[in-house]
């Protein structure tokens, strides 16, 4: 339990954590140079320790200016529709982060400039209209009401020629119930920290082929509407962990295929479904970066793709919102090659 922490912390934590590596380092470096030069030349021990002081104090200095967290700030961008995301101030963080509940679910707060912040994930199917959040303890100067306002997702038509993959045969339906049971485990993760690194990137370098929300018709069957991101890219293609996390669960289902699924903290969680090859164990922890495995076509798809999931407050919500500022990019080449 305690290995797991500290893993935990060393994944997420890590530049504070090599920061003070490098720190003692430094002064264990300086302490070897000041004793040599006491044994070689004792008239000039003073002088070149005192110079050797200062470049240590220098270097300290250097590295206490370097902030401890680069990215604990960048939040994602606010959207309070069906499917997005609310971030509601919850006071100064001098005091403990209160306990917050929407729908009955923990939601995840976060310090940003000395205030703690909610980020309330809003299902799909939310009507528009007034809601709030529950505090505790219960702080009447806190705002805890919101406003969801309407927005309008497209419809998208799919054929799919695999007809199982759309009305699934008596075998294929106890099998998709089997599935249920480890995806939902690993959905229900609660990991209770307060260092979450929320400054996400794009997991894909491909194109935006689905956005999110979109309404589903397959084989012109309505079925749930599109609960993620879609990024196209050739089979084989490096999937990155966007941010640092735990992966809680690897597997093979049904209609997701190839999945791995990581816990972030205090219930934000990504899925990355019909991948071809999975580098990473279940219980491992991987940094903004490394290799979850490669883009393919497995489980229900029409062509090699990833579909990218970020739940909060287990609440399926608009994947792009952690990304805005890469969408134009991703957006662009795809016109590009629909033309
Ligand atoms: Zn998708």
């Amino acid at each position: 339990m305690i290995n797991k922490f500290i893993l935990r912390q060393l994944a997420i934590n890590n530049l504070p954590i090599l920061r003070s590596i490098f720190v003692c380092l430094l002064y264990c470096i300086n302490r070897r140079i000041a004793s040599y030069v006491t044994v070689d030349t004792v008239k000039k021990t003073d002088k070149k320790a005192s110079k050797m002081g200062g470049l240590f104090v220098a270097s300290c200095l250097i590295l206490l200016l370097i902030p401890i967290t680069t990215w604990a700030t960048k939040f994602p961008v606010q959207s309070v529709v069906p499917g997005g995301i609310a971030l509601m101030p919850l006071g100064e963080s001098r005091t403990p982060p209160p306990k917050t509940y929407f729908n009955k679910q923990r939601v995840l707060v976060l310090e940003h400039e000395n205030q703690w912040f909610a980020l309330v994930g809003i299902p799909l199917d939310t009507k528009p209209g007034a809601y709030h959040i529950s505090i505790k303890p219960r702080n009447k100067n806190i705002q805890t009401r919101f406003t969801v306002t309407n927005k309008e997702y497209p419809a998208q038509y799919i054929t799919i020629k695999n007809k199982r993959m759309v009305n699934p045969n008596p075998d294929d339906l106890k099998r998709i119930k089997a599935d249920r049971i480890p995806i939902n485990k690993a959905l229900q993760t609660w990991t209770e920290q307060t260092a979450i690194d929320t400054n996400f990137i794009a997991p894909v370098d491909g194109r935006l082929s689905s956005l999110f929300g979109l309404k589903r018709f397959f084989n012109n069957q309505p079925k749930n509407p599109h609960s993620g991101l879609d990024i196209a890219a050739p089979a084989g293609t490096p999937i990155k962990t966007p941010a640092s996390a735990e992966v809680i669960d690897i597997g093979n289902y049904y209609y997701n295929g190839n999945t791995v699924i990581l816990d972030h903290g205090q219930g934000l969680i990504s899925g990355y479904f019909h991948m071809t090859d999975i580098h990473v164990k279940r219980g491992q922890f991987v940094k903004q970066g490394d290799s979850l495995g490669t883009v393919g076509a497995t489980g229900r798809v029409t062509g090699p793709h990833l579909h990218w999931n970020i739940y909060l407050n287990r609440t399926k919500v608009d994947p792009a919102l952690f990304i805005a500022d890469e969408i134009p990019v991703l957006d662009a080449r795809n016109k590009k090659e629909s033309k």
